[in-house]
């Protein structure tokens, strides 16, 4: 049985818009608010079902559409209140 890792910081994965500075945790992306969108339109996150089996604990991915600027995806290690530490590394673009 595993357990839980209970040590801070974290670390999450931060999408931000380069035009109006908008940015999200990715891992608040949810079904509950799936239709994000930012200030200025630029970035579109929503979710994407995927069928069993999958590796994704929720059973969705996070996708993102943009118009003009490809979003800025880079690590960052939260504290237990939510707050950012430390910016980590920048992730690479798969496209
Ligand atoms: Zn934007």
């Amino acid at each position: 049985m595993e357990e839980e890792e209970n040590l801070w910081p974290k670390s999450k994965t931060i999408i931000r818009c380069t035009i109006c500075k908008k940015k999200w945790f990715s891992v608040d992306i949810n079904r509950d608010n799936e239709k994000a969108e930012c200030t200025c339109g630029n970035l579109k996150l929503g979710i994407l079902d995927m069928t069993p089996p999958t590796r994704a604990p929720e059973g969705f991915f996070v996708t993102i559409k943009y118009k003009e600027a490809y979003p800025e995806l880079y690590e960052v290690h939260v504290d237990e209140s939510g707050k950012i530490v430390k910016k980590g590394k920048a992730l690479e673009r798969n496209s």
